[in-house]
């Protein structure tokens, strides 16, 4: 991972958005800049300098995994109250950025009070989010072999669904593939929905059995070497009826139009509209109640957002998800997830696993 060159546009959008400083306080944005993969820092940017702040329990780590920013290490002190001692003592700077979306108020508060007596904390918008919503070589081929592990991980468990089979069951089976596969931890509690519970968007595993005869839903990401994967696929017990048969085709279909859509230049909104209007010609429209998708990477969720009205353009490196679903409240839900990656000409689909529907 270049960290140089990240640190260095992160200090362009600095400069761009005429900051002195800016406080960087979330772990993911952290990791992003520095390649520090610990549960407690703080990095300050300026113009000339990259400092990260972190305590004593990570002397080794962060000497290990920073290389790019030069490491403070204050003991009996938090990283951000190291930080802010640090600011408290630059004269020259006025404007410091800091990150609403993940500052508490009561850590403004204490960088507040610290400050030289022309500084001030300024609300920054999501310069690091934003650097990282296109993702470079590395960061690509890490999402790639952890979606690609998650499609190891999801034919194994296919082979255990039988009627009777728990859904905690089956949620158990693939966290301990994915444990011997070295993943770092699952992305996000892992859902198995069986029967009427796969009409629950997000139908966590639970107790309840697999039935003799309907879909079963499963949607889970692993987190490999930092990064996240995320599918979708629902497969059905017995054979099914004509019904859920269309309702899958039409999901499937959906699905498909919004993948081609992918390529540079086109908004992420119209990707969220070419699967919405599937639907709804297959009078389903109503019955697709969520976004179509997001950005993924270090965090499950990043920017972008797939969804109605966005219109940030798509570029190559971006990493987004494609996941229409259709939910018929106490009957039964269909959802198909890829995670695919823009290219200069489309999108590689990162999550290669037959859609077919697949009868048990
Ligand atoms: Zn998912
Ligand atoms: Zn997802």
């Amino acid at each position: 991972m270049d960290y140089k060159a990240r640190l260095q546009r992160a200090r362009t959008a600095l400069v761009e958005k005429r900051l002195d400083a800016l406080v960087v306080t979330h772990l993911p944005n952290i990791r992003y800049l520095c390649g520090f993969s610990g549960s407690a820092g703080a990095l300050v940017l300026t113009g000339r300098n990259s400092i990260f702040f972190t305590d004593g329990r990570y002397t080794e780590q962060a000497h290990q995994e920073v290389l790019a920013a030069t490491i403070r290490i204050r003991k009996g002190k938090s990283a951000l109250a190291a930080a802010t001692e640090w600011l408290g003592r630059q004269a020259s700077l006025r404007r410091i950025g800091i990150d609403g979306l993940h500052l508490t108020i009561a850590e403004r508060n204490v960088l507040a009070k610290s400050l030289p007596r022309d500084a001030k904390l300024v609300e920054a918008p999501p310069l690091i989010e934003q650097l990282r919503m296109v993702k470079d070589i590395d960061e690509v081929a890490k999402i790639r072999a952890a979606c690609h592990l998650g499609v190891d991980l999801f034919k194994r468990v296919v082979k255990v669904v039988r009627p009777g089979v728990r859904e905690s069951e089956l949620a158990g089976a693939l966290e301990f593939e994915a444990r011997r596969a070295n993943v770092d931890q699952m992305a996000f509690p892992t859902i198995v929905a069986a029967g009427p519970r796969s009409a629950l968007p997000h139908g966590r595993a639970s107790g309840a059995p697999v039935p003799p005869r309907g879909f079963v839903m499963f949607d889970f990401g692993v987190i490999l070497a930092g990064y996240c994967s995320d599918m979708t696929r629902t497969v059905h017990v017995s054979r099914a009826q004509a019904e859920a048969t269309r309702v899958y085709e039409a999901v499937r279909e959906a699905q498909q139009a919004a993948l081609e859509r992918v390529k540079p230049g086109v908004a992420v909104g119209e990707v969220d509209r070419a699967a919405r209007k599937a639907l709804k010609n297959s009078s389903l429209g109503k019955f697709f109640t969520h976004s179509t998708g997001h950005g993924l990477g270090l965090e499950i969720h990043e920017a972008p957002r797939v969804a109605a009205g966005q219109d940030e353009p798509l570029r190559p490196g971006m990493v987004i998800t494609i996941e229409p679903g259709v939910y018929l409240p106490g009957r039964y839900g269909v959802r198909i997830e890829d995670t695919v990656v823009v290219t200069e000409t489309g999108c590689e689909v990162l999550t290669p696993c037959s859609k077919q529907l697949v009868t048990i």
